[in-house]
């Protein structure tokens, strides 16, 4: 599960091309997300330039871990 902070994204695409299981989607200016499909992998928020997404577990807030 994971959180955007969607007014700091600059619409790289960059989350959605990387994500293994298609949660994110660019559709018209903004990124959408499909919780039901992210397995929390935190890939997205590893190649996130502006880092804007968040990767949250058992409702905690965590940064990306490596
Ligand atoms: S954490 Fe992984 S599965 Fe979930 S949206 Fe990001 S890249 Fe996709
Ligand atoms: S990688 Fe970050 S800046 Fe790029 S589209 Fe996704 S959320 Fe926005």
């Amino acid at each position: 599960m994971i959180t955007i902070r969607h007014e700091g994204c600059i619409l790289c695409a960059g989350c959605a091309s990387v994500c293994p299981t298609g949660a994110l989607e660019l559709v018209g200016n903004k990124i959408e997300y499909y919780p039901e499909k992210c397995i929390s992998c935190g890939t997205c928020v590893k190649v996130c330039p502006a880092a804007v997404i968040t990767l949250r577990k058992e409702g905690k807030e965590t940064g990306a871990k490596k």
